[in-house]
C-alpha cells in the first residue's frame, strides 16, 4: 500500500515507519524540516534508494493548507497515518502552540485528501487517552474506560494550564474529525488509535537525551536517580508500548473490520514505583534508585485492582489483533536504547 506518515521524526512515528518498510508498503514521511528528512534518510539508506521512503516537508501542521501540496503523489496514497501534534508542555500560547496545530491539524489533512486525492480509502489519526479520561473524575473507582468515553473537557478549562491544553487538544482535534466525516461524507474511512502513556525505547534521531520525548521522560528521571528521595505520582495510571502503538496504526488501515472506529490501546495499569521497582531488578549499575520505603508513586490504595478505573482494551486484542508487550520488556528496552544514547 502507498502510505503517507506526518510526523516522521517523532517517537511514535519512527516506529511505525519501520513496520511500515518491513511490511513492504511504500511510505513518504512529512518532517519540518530537510535536515530531519536527511536524519531519517541515513537510518533507511536502501529503502530510500529503491524508492520505497520517500520524503515531503511540512513546516506547520497549524495552517490550514500545510498539506496540500503533500497528499499528493505518484502513484497516489492510499493511506494516511496522521501522527503529527505537539505533545510537550513547554509553551506559552495554550491555543497556539497546542491546540491549533492539533485541530488546524487534522482538519486540514481530511480537507486536503478529500480535495486533492481521492485514492485515499483509510485515514488513522493518532489520538489519545487525553481525549477518553474525565480528568474531574480523578481515580473514578467503579468506571472501566473504553472507546465509549468522551473527556467533556471545555474551551475555558483548556487554557487553565499546559496540562489541560494538551488533553483539550487531542480532544478538540478528535471531536473534528468525526464531525467532519459525519458532515462532509468523504469517500474514506477514518479510525483513531488512542494510547495512554507510551512508554518504549528509541530509534528516532535523539540529540540528546535532554530532548527526550515527553511520554519517556519520567523512566529516564527514574533511570538517572531523580526520584530517589521521593517518587512523584503516576498521574495517568494505563501505558502501553511504542511498538504495539505502532503496530494498531498499521493493522488499522491493513484490516477493514477497523475502519470507523476508535481503538482504545493499552496494556494495563503501571505505577511510577512500579517503574522504578523493574529499573532497580535488571539494572543493578543504577545506583540513586528508591528503595521499597521511598514515598510516593503508588496506586491510589496500594494496588490497581482497589480505587482506580477499570480498563478495555478488548476491540484492540479483537479487531487490530494487539499482542501486548509487558510493563517489565517494555521498561527494560527502553533503559537499554537510553543506554545506547549515552545514559
Ligand atoms: P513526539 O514529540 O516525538 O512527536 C510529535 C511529532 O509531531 C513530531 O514529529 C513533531 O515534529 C510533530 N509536530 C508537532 N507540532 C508540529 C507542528 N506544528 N507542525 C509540524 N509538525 C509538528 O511525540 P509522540 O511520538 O509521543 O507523539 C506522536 C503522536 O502521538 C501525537 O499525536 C501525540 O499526541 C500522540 N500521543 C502520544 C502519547 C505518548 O504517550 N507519547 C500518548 C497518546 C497520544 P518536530 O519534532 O519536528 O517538532
Amino acid at each position: 500500500t502507498r502510505v503517507l506518515l506526518t510526523g516522521g521524526s517523532g517517537f511514535i512515528a519512527a516506529h511505525t515507519l519501520d513496520i511500515l518498510l518491513d511490511r513492504g508498503h511504500s511510505v513518504v514521511t512529512t518532517v519540518r524540516t530537510q535536515e530531519k528528512a536527511d536524519k531519517i534518510k541515513e537510518s533507511y539508506k536502501s529503502h530510500v534508494e529503491k524508492g520505497q521512503l520517500g520524503f515531503a516537508i511540512v513546516p506547520d501542521i497549524a495552517q490550514p493548507d500545510a498539506f496540500e501540496k503533500a497528499v499528493i503523489s505518484d502513484p497516489p496514497f492510499e493511506a494516511v497515518l496522521h501522527t503529527a501534534s505537539p505533545f510537550h508542555f513547554n509553551v506559552t500560547d495554550v491555543q497556539k502552540d497546542l491546540i491549533d496545530p492539533a485541530v488546524i491539524g487534522t482538519t486540514g489533512i481530511l480537507k486536503s485528501i478529500k480535495k486533492s486525492a481521492p485514492s485515499v480509502k483509510h485515514v488513522i489519526i493518532t489520538s489519545s487517552f487525553a481525549a477518553i479520561v474525565d480528568g474531574s473524575k480523578g481515580f473514578w473507582p467503579g468506571h472501566t474506560y473504553s472507546e465509549e468515553d468522551w473527556n467533556p473537557i471545555t474551551q475555558d478549562e483548556a487554557t487553565e494550564n499546559p496540562m489541560m491544553g494538551y488533553r483539550a487538544s487531542k480532544t478538540f482535534a478528535e471531536k473534528a474529525a468525526w464531525d467532519l466525516i459525519k458532515n462532509e461524507k468523504p469517500k474514506f474511512t477514518v479510525s483513531t488509535i488512542n494510547p495512554p502513556m507510551v512508554f518504549g525505547p528509541i530509534v528516532h534521531a535523539l540529540d540528546s537525551l535532554e530532548s527526550m520525548n515527553t511520554s519517556n521522560q519520567r523512566i529516564l528521571a527514574a533511570a538517572q536517580g531523580k526520584f530517589k528521595d521521593e517518587i512523584p505520582a503516576s498521574g495517568v495510571h494505563l501505558w502501553v508500548d511504542v511498538r504495539d502503538v505502532a503496530e494498531a496504526h498499521v493493522a488499522a488501515f491493513e484490516k477493514p473490520e477497523a475502519a470507523n472506529k476508535r481503538f482504545f490501546v493499552t496494556a494495563g495499569y503501571f505505577s511510577n514505583k512500579e517503574l522504578c521497582q523493574i529499573i532497580k531488578k535488571n539494572f543493578p549499575e543504577f545506583k540513586d534508585l528508591p528503595s521499597d520505603s521511598t514515598p510516593g508513586g503508588d496506586y491510589p490504595e496500594g494496588t490497581p485492582d482497589q480505587g482506580l478505573y477499570g480498563y478495555s482494551n478488548k476491540r484492540s486484542i479483537d479487531v487490530l489483533g494487539l499482542k501486548y508487550k509487558t510493563l517489565e520488556q517494555c521498561i527494560v528496552d527502553t533503559v537499554k536504547s537510553f543506554q545506547k544514547k549515552g545514559l
